[in-house]
């Protein structure tokens, strides 16, 4: 697929390899609905589970969604090399654990890792190889709307979310490919298409 916006084509893959490939977008862009049904639609795809210090949220399950565990961990980890990125954000620390990771490629599994700006920045060091993908909101006023819509979050949050996703939208030249989630199904498609190539 080329991105309409810059006329460039993904990062050609050698036939039959499997890829990395980074999700970023900015909060409130539906990164978990489109990249759940991804993986309904595409069930040989593993997805990395972060290892996080913030706490769980109601209906979040350790090794599911995150493997939540204390900062001395955290830190365990990174001095053992075994982190693959990892950054703080929003006050907690979060990062993608590096051997699963290598564990899946290296069994011909394509791997999606769902993560923010600083980190997609050290994958694309850490493995020039890897494909970025930036997930956006169709315009800024949609983004607006979605995460000050329901009025529950506190305003100096929604405000500060507001901030880091402008910081992240102006990153998109940085990726290798730009998918707009105007429609789920339609989003889905497209990262498929990314992903492993087909929309299956
Ligand atoms: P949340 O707390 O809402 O689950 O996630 C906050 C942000 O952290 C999201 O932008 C998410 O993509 C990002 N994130 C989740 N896991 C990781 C990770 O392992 N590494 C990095 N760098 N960011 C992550």
């Amino acid at each position: 697929m080329i991105d309409a916006k810059t006329g460039a084509e993904p990062r050609t893959v050698r036939q039959g390899e499997p890829r990395l490939t980074v999700v970023s977008g900015p909060s409130g862009v539906g990164k978990s609905s489109v990249l759940n049904e991804v993986g309904r639609r595409a069930p040989e795809i593993y997805f990395s589970v972060s290892v996080t210090t913030r706490a769980p949220r109601a209906g979040e399950i350790n090794g599911v969604h995150y493997h939540f565990i204390d900062t001395a961990e955290f830190e365990r980890m990174i001095a053992a090399g075994e982190m693959l990125e990892y950054a703080h954000y929003a006050g907690n620390l979060y990062g993608t654990p590096r051997k699963p990771v290598e564990d899946a490629l290296a069994a011909g599994r394509p791997a999606v890792l769902e993560i923010e700006l600083q980190g997609a920045r050290q994958v694309r060091r850490a493995m020039p190889e890897a494909q970025l993908v930036m997930l956006l909101p169709p315009s800024w006023e949609v983004l607006v709307d979605r995460l000050t819509g329901r009025g529950t979050e506190d305003p100096e949050i929604v405000q500060a979310r507001l901030a880091t996703a402008r910081e992240e939208l102006a990153a998109e030249a940085e990726f290798d490919a730009t998918v707009i989630n105007a429609d789920v199904q339609a989003a889905t498609s497209e990262l498929l298409r990314l992903i492993i190539g087909r929309e299956q």
